[in-house]
């Protein structure tokens, strides 16, 4: 089946959809974006993701391409046509296109944002073999800018995060600054030691998950400690057990660091049981 994407205004196959050589998206990484789950056709916390989306358009001084609800109908369009069950929403807001290249931003009562979403069909992600087995983490430098609390698509540190760590045999990265951990390449990062689960406080340092503000609430409220500070990763190799958190992996257990097996090597009770709590919670409050 041909996926149908959406693109300015517009539902398209995928062939078909342009976007200009020019788009500030593609020339300067003038682009944010917003990934959003999809669990039995319906979507998790897009509230969430929309308000984050407006935080980082505002932060950039971009343009909101649409209204709220508009987006939603949007998302629910893409999940019918493209006929969705388990999968992600890939939605992508640029500084648009004035036709040249220059580092000026264009005067936006011209330039129009561009606005691309398309579905990607995950069956199963529920149920990841992947989540059962637990992630290998290497650690590697942070070298990112400081305004990572802004969902921009500068994705190429990241992606050379998770090819460093295939390299070295292992499934993800956990980057660390002035030798704290500040987060995964693409999701937030916790240990539990204790019974304690610590997490790096939020800041500008970080993006501001989705799924750690869905996942923090629920820990509170299944009587779980928690302690948001600052940790390194020779704190983190001598953890009960570790976990990381995304839109799209949602509660990922991780059972080893730099090479230490962390307990018996196999996805620790917390992770597991967060893991299962929020896929239920976020099952019943899909929309
Ligand atoms: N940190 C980074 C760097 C990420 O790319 C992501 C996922 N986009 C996250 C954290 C997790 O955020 P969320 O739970 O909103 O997916």
């Amino acid at each position: 089946m041909t996926r149908t994407v959406y693109v300015n205004g517009e539902y398209l196959p995928e062939t078909e959809a342009k976007v200009s050589i020019f788009d500030r998206g593609f020339l300067m990484a003038d682009a944010v974006y917003e990934v959003t789950s999809v669990l039995g056709g319906k979507l998790i916390d897009f509230e969430g993701h929309a308000v984050r989306l407006k935080r980082s358009l505002d932060e950039l001084d971009m343009q909101e391409p649409c209204t709220k609800d508009e987006l939603l109908a949007i998302h629910r369009k893409l999940v019918e046509l493209n006929d969705i069950d388990e999968g992600m929403i890939y939605l992508q807001v640029t500084r648009g296109s004035d036709g040249d290249r220059d580092f000026v931003f264009p005067d936006p009562e011209t330039t129009k944002p561009t606005i691309v979403l398309f579905t990607q069909n995950k069956p199963g992600l529920a149920d990841s073999p992947a989540s059962k087995k637990g992630a290998k983490i290497i650690s590697i430098e942070d070298i990112r800018w400081g305004r990572r609390d802004i969902k921009t698509v500068q994705l190429l540190y990241p992606s050379m995060g998770k090819m460093m760590a295939k390299a070295a045999g292992a499934d993800d990265a956990w980057m660390v600054e002035d030798g704290y951990v500040t987060e995964g390449t693409s999701n937030n990062a916790y240990y539990v030691k204790n019974g304690k689960i610590i997490t790096r406080p939020l800041s500008n340092d970080i993006l501001h998950g989705i799924t750690r503000k869905a996942v923090l609430r629920l820990a509170q409220e299944a009587q779980m400690e928690i302690e948001e500070r600052l940790f390194t990763i020779d704190e983190a190799k001598e953890a009960d057990e570790a976990f990381t958190t995304s839109a799209s992996a949602f509660v990922m257990p991780v059972v080893e660091i730099d090479g230490a097996m962390l307990g018996d090597g196999t996805p620790g009770p917390i992770a597991k049981r967060l893991r299962e709590i929020y896929l239920d919670e976020s099952r019943k409050a899909a929309i």
